[in-house]
């Protein structure tokens, strides 16, 4: 009972304290940590499970955007935030848009992007990307699922393929967040996905600074497709996280036509 009174005390008293100090990010990487480990065993959850709960008394996570708390189904950006990013309406217009951007010969048919960009969406990728925010992807590869239901897709005809990464920035990062949002949409769509096919071969500098045209010069001949019997006369739907000019990805679609895929669409959370 004493100890419970002290930690419904310290709840009452030090939570508003520590939502502004640097103890909820020290929590926040205690608990990632824990929950990034591989350890399946019963004791060991059942431990997890008591960290996590006690962590949630003692400090209830809240949204990282507007800082209300965060129910129980919600992780990090609580639905109302969510709610405030605008989608995309019309497929037809992100294509044309890209196509006038590009400025060059282009290898896809279908753009598809799920949210316009926002500040919102911005901070989602950006937690994603490089915060190790990892569950995040969920929702977003949810969502890129949901705006390929409009499309008429054969199973068997159709692969999910994420817009790789240099191995030496996988290093750096630990992981492709285009191959988790992909990972996702698999798994809501049913639809065959890898990561094995196509491979950037060469490390390119950011494009964030660079034009149109400086774009498309820094992503030529980047990717190589490995396995080109598994897109023959494949719809390849390549997935990332943001466009901007289209670039990259169609510079990985030259790539993908030139070793036999029928199509390529392009498939990103976010038209920038
Ligand atoms: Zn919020």
């Amino acid at each position: 009972m004493l100890l419970l009174s002290i930690i419904l005390d310290f709840n009452v008293k030090w939570t508003p304290l520590i939502r502004w100090s640097p103890f909820p990010i020290l929590f926040s990487c205690i608990k990632m940590r824990i929950s990034s480990q591989q350890l399946l065993n019963l004791p060991y959850r059942v431990l997890l499970s008591l960290v996590n709960s006690t962590l949630n008394f003692i400090y209830p996570p809240y949204c990282i955007i507007c800082n209300s708390q965060l129910a129980e189904n919600e992780r990090i950006i609580c639905n109302n935030c969510w709610s405030h990013a605008p989608h995309v309406l019309q497929s037809f217009d992100a294509f044309n848009e890209i196509k006038t951007k590009l400025k060059d010969e282009i290898y896809f048919s279908t753009v598809i992007s799920a949210w316009e960009f926002s500040p919102i969406i911005q901070t989602a990728i950006h937690l994603l990307k490089y915060q190790s925010y990892k569950v995040l992807a969920n929702r977003i590869g949810f969502v890129m699922a949901e705006k390929l239901n409009n499309q008429s897709l054969l199973m068997d005809k159709t692969i999910l393929i994420p817009v790789p990464l240099h191995k030496t920035r996988t290093r750096e990062r630990g992981y492709n967040q285009s191959t988790l949002i992909c990972q996702i949409i698999a798994a809501e769509t049913g639809l065959n996905y890898s990561d094995k096919i196509i491979k950037r071969i060469r490390y390119t500098q950011s494009q964030t600074k660079l034009n149109a045209i400086e774009r498309a010069k820094n992503v030529e001949n980047a990717f190589k497709v490995i396995f080109p019997e598994q897109v023959r006369s494949k719809l390849v739907i390549l997935v990332d996280d943001v466009i901007t000019t289209g670039s990259t990805m169609n510079a990985c679609a030259k790539e993908l036509i030139k070793n036999g895929a029928s199509d390529v669409f392009l498939l990103s959370a976010v038209k920038a």
